[in-house]
């Protein structure tokens, strides 16, 4: 349950309205919604009756929801939420994050930056910190590959995106990135979405490969509730018995997640497919529903990539993707 405040309820009327609801033992979790206070509830709602909440001065309505998550929802926030990543605003027109999988060195991460950025790219994405499947496959370059990867950023103009792993290593990321991302395989780590919840730098979280659309909202919960209001939702394919492509990208989820909350959605159509040819037919269709971007990997040198060089895009075929993503963007009432 969520009471929304009235835009011009004095800050006396929220401060009782939460003393109230302490008193009554009812937990609450204070966000904004342009001027209006929203006060989440949890704890024993049920023992309390609507009438009283709803009779509290300053207070506009009394929420319910069907969904467990409050924050994320759709039913809390009239306006959809627009995420800032350094100049660039998440939620309005589509955005294009693209760069390589990994950060490899100084010269690859530069020449795919001013690959990306000429072709129409409007953010820069690299890791530096991988999550691999096998201990002996390249595991990044740590903050040498931050550093690069800002330096990358700065030189072409770009805000850049990169992952974080563990919550020890937030504050060093967040010292070089402007978003950073939560992969597939730590979309529960619970620990590290507190962590970044704690920052105020705009978070990419990416659905994990074997969670529903109901847990990816849950973790963008947990960072909500812990103070950061700036979470991307990123679907990049789930598992399914389907072998013909590396993961299967849930369309269907990308229109449930704009229906069921606010918050801006993207999708991945390197990782969901694992096929460079399926890249952008799937970024096609991922611009039709609605998406409000796209993270795509992108390589100067896609067959000689220490990571993911078989579903890596050149810079020229990502300006050819621009170009197809912008009419269909266009059909759709959007721009890119
Ligand atoms: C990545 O973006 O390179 C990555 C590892 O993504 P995911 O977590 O979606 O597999
Ligand atoms: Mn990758």
């Amino acid at each position: 349950m969520i009471i929304r405040m009235r835009a011009d309820a004095a800050k006396a009327d929220v401060e009782f309205a939460l003393a109230r609801l302490a008193s009554l033992g009812i937990q609450t979790h204070v966000s904004l919604d342009g001027p209006s206070t929203l006060i989440g509830l949890s704890g024993p709602v049920a023992t309390v009756p609507e009438s009283l909440l709803q009779s509290m001065r300053g207070v506009e309505a009394v929420l319910a929801t069907k969904q467990p998550f409050r924050l994320a929802s759709s039913d809390f926030r009239r306006d959809r939420s627009v995420v800032r990543v350094g100049d660039v605003a998440v939620g309005e027109d589509i955005v294009v994050i693209a760069g390589p999988c990994s950060v490899e060195g100084r010269d690859q991460v530069l020449l795919a930056a001013e690959g990306v950025a000429h072709a129409g790219a409007t953010m820069l994405r690299g890791g530096a910190f991988k999550p691999r499947t096998s201990p002996y496959s390249f595991q990044g370059l740590a903050e040498e590959g931050l550093k690069y990867l800002a330096e990358a950023g700065a030189e072409t103009g770009l805000p850049v995106v990169t992952e974080v792993v563990a919550p020890e290593s937030v504050e060093l990321v967040a010292e070089y990135a402007d978003a950073l991302q939560i992969g597939t395989r730590n979309m529960q780590n619970f620990a590290l979405l507190a962590a970044v919840g704690k920052i105020s730098k705009p978070v990419v979280l990416k659905r994990g490969m074997m969670s529903t659309i109901e847990e990816w909202l849950l973790s963008a919960e947990y960072i909500l509730s812990s103070g950061n209001p700036n979470v991307i939702l990123c679907e990049r394919g789930i598992r399914t018995f389907e072998t013909a492509t590396r993961n299967t990208l849930d369309i269907n989820a990308v229109a449930v997640a704009l229906e069921i909350s606010h918050l801006p959605v993207i999708v991945d159509p390197s990782h969901s497919t694992g096929r460079r040819s399926l890249v952008a037919p799937v970024s096609r269709a991922a611009v039709a529903a609605g998406a409000d971007g796209l993270i795509i990997e992108v390589h100067p040198d896609p067959d000689h990539a220490q990571s993911d060089g078989f579903q890596s895009i050149t810079p020229a075929q990502l300006a050819e993707l621009i170009e197809q993503c912008r009419s269909v963007a266009e059909a759709v009432g959007r721009r890119l």
